[in-house]
């Protein structure tokens, strides 16, 4: 792992990583990784289409192993996931992001609030301190329920029944964002959406690809341009992610997209670089 830019990580090359570490080593070495604190958390800004201001950020978990240098999140969350580490190192994310977005708040007065989001994972969906646990952080830390958005994935509501989603619901009574993760990925009944409990649909960045030639696929602009007019008459605001270059950015705000996250306009880094954008809006 190195340190490119001075404010950002590169995540070390897969496949060397594929070769040198293994499933297993990874997975056994989960545990003592969460106590030894070897896991970070980068965030990448979220923009207002409209007016181009900063609104927040995603919280995206990575694990700076001591040997392997540091290790993306698709390499380890279906691990943690799958020996029900993902609960603890969930609960940790949240802590640290719903802290963060406190320090970001505090230090943005005219800013306006900046919100964190933070990706949940289906265990802790299931997990019967969802509710608590979260309203606990919230209190301690003492940020407003409305500067967090719970991210959950389209698959894990899929056939979700009542049980599944009184927690969500719950929290979104609160005052606490739900958004539908990768949107359009799954096979959700488009009908449900207004069955679940949220507010904000992050259409999936394959999407956001299917626009990166000029012109864009018109098929590919006809099923965003459905998928806008169908949430935004069920009151849903659209995130969309992977936006990668200024015609993206430019062809989604057409579309009537809300808000925009993508290397376009950051790349996921350290808590300041927010700070920095968030102080070059209030001074433009
Ligand atoms: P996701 O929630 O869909 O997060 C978006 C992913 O897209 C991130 O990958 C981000 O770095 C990447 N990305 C952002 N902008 C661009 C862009 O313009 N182009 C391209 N090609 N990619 C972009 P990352 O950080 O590797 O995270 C991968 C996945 O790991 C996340 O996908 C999420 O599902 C999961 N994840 C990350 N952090 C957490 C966490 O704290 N808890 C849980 N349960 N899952 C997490
Ligand atoms: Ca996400
Ligand atoms: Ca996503
Ligand atoms: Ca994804």
């Amino acid at each position: 792992a190195k340190s490119a830019g001075g404010n950002r990580f590169e995540l070390a090359d897969p496949e060397a990583d594929a070769r040198a570490i293994t499933r297993h080593g990874l997975t056994t070495a989960l545990p003592a990784a969460l106590e030894r604190g070897e896991f970070f958390i980068e965030y990448q800004p979220l923009v207002h289409l409209g007016d181009g201001s900063v609104r927040g950020a995603e919280a995206l978990v990575r694990w700076l192993h001591p040997q392997h240098g540091i290790i993306g999140p698709d390499r380890f969350i279906p691990l943690a996931e799958h020996t029900g580490l993902i609960v603890p190192l969930g609960r940790w994310v949240l802590e640290e992001s719903v802290r963060q977005a406190r320090t970001w708040t505090a230090r943005h007065k005219d800013a306006g609030p900046l919100r964190v989001n933070v990706n949940l994972s289906p265990m802790q969906l299931n997990h019967p301190n969802l509710v608590s646990d979260t309203v606990e952080i919230l209190e301690r830390v003492g940020l407003e329920p409305g500067a967090l958005c719970l991210e959950v994935t389209e698959s894990a509501l899929i056939g979700a029944d009542d049980d599944l989603l009184k927690p969500l619901r719950r929290l979104a009574e609160m005052g606490v964002d739900i958004a539908l993760d990768d949107f359009g990925t799954g096979y959700s009944n488009l009908a449900n959406l207004r069955r679940l409990p949220v507010s904000i649909l992050k259409l999936d960045r394959s999407f956001t690809q299917g626009m990166q030639h000029f012109p864009a696929d018109p098929v590919d602009l006809k099923i965003v341009e459905g998928i806008v007019a169908l949430a935004h008459s069920l009151d849903l605001a659209v995130t969309v992610e992977g936006v990668e270059t200024g015609a993206q950015a430019d062809q989604l705000r057409e579309l009537g997209c809300d808000t925009a996250q993508g290397w376009y306009y950051a790349r996921p880094g350290p808590p300041d670089q927010l700070h920095e954008l968030a102080l070059a809006d209030a001074t433009s």
